[in-house]
């Protein structure tokens, strides 16, 4: 027999749970221990020493290694350690570079992970879905995955899409009562069950696990399932067509090197070893690695900030988002509600704050009590003392009705639910239904405006009455002034009925009994926030299921409004052409009473006129607009799985305010990987520079192949990852949004790589000649002597070294010089530098390195010159500053 074929009490027996409780902790240990954690093994980790062969599978690093090999044999031994030492240190770096980074990403998939709710010992619980085990009550609502495998036990109205499973795309009516004969009968028709990764997309259920992991129907398959993750952001992508692009013009520049020099007479395996070191300073390999790496930090560090990102090319649109979209509800206010006024009939009534009587001391009018019952009986919230679970607005709803003398607890004891239509953003509305001693009473609660047209009849004092224009004014007027204040209105309606009746016959035919208003204050960072925003060039978009009055008077509030005619509803948009709406969706600053439907055409006609959205959903239904938005935004705590699956971004802590510190760290980040690829490039251009203008004056060459590798490894290695990780700059926010079609060396980044590079080059060659000119030798000459060549090529090995080095710290602002950034203020940089320096001297120093390096000691003397030469570039670059910042003025 399978699970499908059994009853709720026989998978219950079997499993050894009792629903109403769960399990105990020491049945879930034992469990844990048996079964194993509830997960997929994917394909396996790539271990530290795969990571480092892969390194290695590169065809510069062969030519290396082959340079190595003929080294060796030849007998220049200490070139060959060299050369092998470099190739060992660069996949070592790789491999910690790499590492970190899918660690990083790792940890914050982890975080991005959904939760399960289980009841375990009696108490209903959220856990890492990975602790799951067989015989565990998972509680399902609409938007929750599926996290094991579940033969249900409850539900109501519960659907789930089970595309992931069966590919179909439309969700399964399932039903916990029914149990199948038929054994093998296709997954998709299982009703009574519940499979992993799959999703709950309406009503409620519960299920008892009777698989996890591999052994879930999602695990038989799961080896065919590895989905390769998209995560390469458009500036890697850019960058790896950069890097391609320059490899082959470095591999052309030492060709030509090599043919030149050996037109020249010059020694051919010297060369051939020299044009294979420069292949390797000047290829930018190291591109794509640091630029992982610092989104990789990056992220991290927004991570620590609330701001969770799912999909790295998020990081970078950040930087250019000028628009975003925000739910009212939780994301730009508190989500803490409380009714403060409510209307019937009988009058206006304001609710006191923090009266709690029992049900006999409470005089209410007859309305205004059966008001508070159907919100407390349509009502899927509750409060237990200090304990406070289910929707705010509901929760609300609850502590209004104590206010009242009901309680919710007694309430259901009395008139226990039969049947439900949940509530959905799309309608506006939930009712449910009760019975009442004999006969039933369908209990509805909603948006004054979906309530109200469903009445036939009104509640006035005690008598239901036909409704007439008169009352709905009363109602509407109440409700206009409540949302005005910036209340949030709901509206209560019942009718009695005599027998069960069809869930699609409740919502019809109504007595309307009354509204209530509730407060839900601002956060109070927000303001600021949007001030902020603003003056980044971002402007702030309420969109909102709320009426448009309390939408417009919260966003008056908050300064993201100023005009009434700055809002419009839904039915407004319905009435627009596309067109239309395309061409007038910019006057508008808040959306309201809007369907998730409807932030599809909002991020569309917001996108029509090129601008970059970010649009936040927490709803089941806010999928389609996350994934149409430039950045989707999904809320942490009250989020569904469905909407945090489709999102790049999650807010931990559900606050507008993080979305604009998300925005400042994407500027930050890409910012930084600039100066990173500016720095490499630079440094790259200067030592080809360096040889092939020795090459084609026919020069001695400045420099030595390994010497060439050695400045390639200090250089590209250190210092462009702490310029990576550079402190923030708090005034990126004073920037307008990138333009994201803008070419990376827009605003004459290409030019300064030029600059910087030639720079270096020239310095390079002036130390040659300066060293050379010190032993009585000139540039253009034959028959050098080698001990005068290796006094030239040490100080020019130093200033190449030197001057990149120093260039580093200049490059880490465009228009601050490193004493109003601080000359500490970026660490890791200091230390690069200092690192870089120290290992320079102690090559130098160390006769044994100096001998392997061909390198010589140095007199003061020409310590002083190597270190004004290597000076020159950071002082012109920050002298430069004076004359930008002059400009901005
Ligand atoms: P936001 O999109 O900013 O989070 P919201 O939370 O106000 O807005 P919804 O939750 O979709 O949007 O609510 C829309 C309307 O539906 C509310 O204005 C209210 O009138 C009504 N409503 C909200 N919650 C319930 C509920 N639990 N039962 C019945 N009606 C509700």
């Amino acid at each position: 027999m399978m699970w499908h074929n059994k009853t709720t009490q026989q998978v219950e027996d079997e499993l050894g749970v009792d629903p109403s409780a769960g399990l105990s902790p020491q049945q879930v240990a034992a469990r844990l221990e048996k079964y194993g954690k509830n997960k997929i093994e994917g394909t396996k980790k790539k271990s530290l020493v795969a990571m480092f062969f892969a390194q290695m599978q590169d065809a510069l690093i062969y030519v290396l290694l082959a340079a190595t090999v003929i080294t060796f044999i030849i007998g220049e031994y200490t070139d060959s350690i060299i050369i092998l030492s470099v190739v060992l240190v660069n996949a070592i770096i790789g491999v910690v570079q790499e590492y970190k980074a899918e660690q990083a990403i790792e940890a914050l998939q982890k975080m991005a992970n959904p939760k399960t709710m289980v009841r375990r010992e009696g108490a209903n619980q959220e856990i890492d879905s990975e602790e799951l085990v067989p015989g565990d009550v998972v509680i399902i609502d609409a938007g929750r995955f599926i996290p094991a495998d579940l033969r249900l036990i409850e539900s109501s109205n519960l659907q789930i899409e089970e595309s992931a499973l069966t590919g179909e795309s439309v969700a399964a009516n399932k039903d916990a009562s029914v149990v199948i004969d038929n054994e093998d009968i296709n997954i998709g028709d299982r009703a009574n069950m519940a499979f992993r990764s799959t999703t709950a997309t309406y009503g409620r259920g519960e299920g008892v696990v009777i698989a996890t992991g591999m052994q879930t129907e999602m695990g038989k398959i799961a080896s065919i399932l590895d989905s390769a993750d998209d995560t390469e952001t458009p500036l890697q992508r850019r960058l790896d067509e950069l890097g391609k692009v320059l490899g082959l013009m470095a591999v052309g520049v030492s060709v030509l090197i090599l043919v030149i020099s050996v037109f020249q007479g010059r020694d051919t395996f010297d060369m051939f070893l020299i044009a294979i070191s420069l292949a390797v300073a000047a290829i930018p390999e190291g591109l794509a690695a640091i630029v992982a790496i610092v989104l990789a930090l990056g992220v991290t560090r927004m991570s620590k900030i609330n701001a969770i990102i799912k999909k790295l090319p998020a990081v970078e649109t950040l930087g250019s988002v000028n628009i975003i979209c925000s739910d009212k509800t939780g994301t730009l206010t508190q989500n803490r509600m409380t009714v403060v006024e409510h209307f019937t009939l009988m009058g206006n009534k304001t609710i006191p704050e923090n009266i709690i009587k029992s049900e006999a001391d409470v005089e209410l009018s007859a309305d205004e009590h059966l008001m508070a019952r159907s919100f407390l009986l349509c009502n899927d919230a509750s409060i237990e003392g200090e304990e406070e679970t289910g929707d705010p607005t509901e929760i609300a709803l609850v502590a209004y009705a104590q206010k009242m003398g009901l309680i919710k607890s007694k309430a259901e004891a009395q008139c226990p639910r039969i049947d439900e239509q949940p509530f959905d953003s799309e309608r506006k509305l939930m009712s449910t239904l009760n019975q009442m001693d004999t006969a039933y009473r369908v209990n509805i609660k909603g948006a004054m405006d979906r309530v109200l047209p469903l009445c036939t009849h009104v509640l006035d004092n005690g008598k239901e009455v036909a409704i007439t224009e008169a009352h709905k004014v009363a109602f509407i007027e109440a409700s206009t002034a409540m949302g005005e204040k910036a209340l949030r209105v709901l509206a209560a309606a019942y009718k009695n009925v005599d027998e069960v009746i069809d869930p699609k016959e409740m919502e019809k035919s109504l007595v309307f009994v009354g509204i209530v208003g509730m407060m839900d204050p601002p956060r109070e960072e927000v303001k600021d926030s949007i001030a902020e925003a603003k003056k980044a060039g971002i402007t702030a978009v309420m969109i909102t299921g709320d009426h448009p009055d309390t939408a417009f008077a919260i966003a008056k509030q908050l300064d993201m409004a100023s005009e009434r005619a700055q809002a419009i509803s839904g039915s407004e948009i319905n009435q627009m052409s596309e067109e239309v709406f395309n061409r007038e969706v910019l006057n508008y600053r808040v959306f309201a009473r809007v369907s998730p439907e409807h932030k599809v055409r909002i991020v569309k006609a917001l996108q029509s006129h090129g601008n970059i959205v970010s649009m936040t959903g927490d709803g089941v239904n806010d999928a389609p607009a996350l994934k149409v938005a430039d950045i989707g935004v999904a809320m942490g705590i009250t989020g569904t799985d469905v909407s945090k699956s489709a999102s790049d971004m999650i807010l931990a802590d559900d606050n507008f305010t993080t979305i604009v510190h998300a925005i400042e760290e994407g500027r930050n980040i890409y910012k930084n990987i600039k100066k990173s690829v500016i720095f490499l490039l630079s440094c790259n251009l200067g030592e080809v520079i360096t040889i092939l203008v020795a090459i084609i004056f026919a020069w001695p060459l400045p420099l030595l192949a390994t010497q060439i590798l050695w400045i390639n490894l200090i250089t590209d290695s250190f210092p462009a990852i702490a310029l990576g990780v550079d402190t923030p700059d708090k005034e990126v926010m004073n920037d307008k949004p990138r333009d994201p079609t803008e070419s990376f060396f827009a605003g004459g980044a290409g030019f300064r790589v030029m600059l910087g590079g030639v720079l270096i080059g020239a310095l390079a060659l002036v130390a040659f000649y300066i060293g050379l000119s010190e032993e009585g030798y000139h540039l253009g000459q034959d028959n050098i002597p080698e001990s005068a060549l290796a006094h030239a090529r040490t100080m020019t090995f130093l200033v190449l070294a030197g001057s990149q080095l120093f260039y580093s710290l200049a490059l880490r602002h465009e228009s601050k010089s490193i004493f109003q950034l601080g000359l500490f203020s970026n660490p890791y940089l200091i230390a690069a530098v200092v690192f870089g320096f120290a290992l320079q001297i102690i090559i130098i120093s160390v006769p044994f390195l100096a001998d392997a390096f061909k390198v010589q000691p140095l007199e003061m003397q020409d310590w002083l010159i190597v270190l004004g030469l290597s000076l020159i570039p950071f002082v012109l670059k920050e002298f430069s500053k004076l004359f930008i910042r002059y400009e901005k003025i």
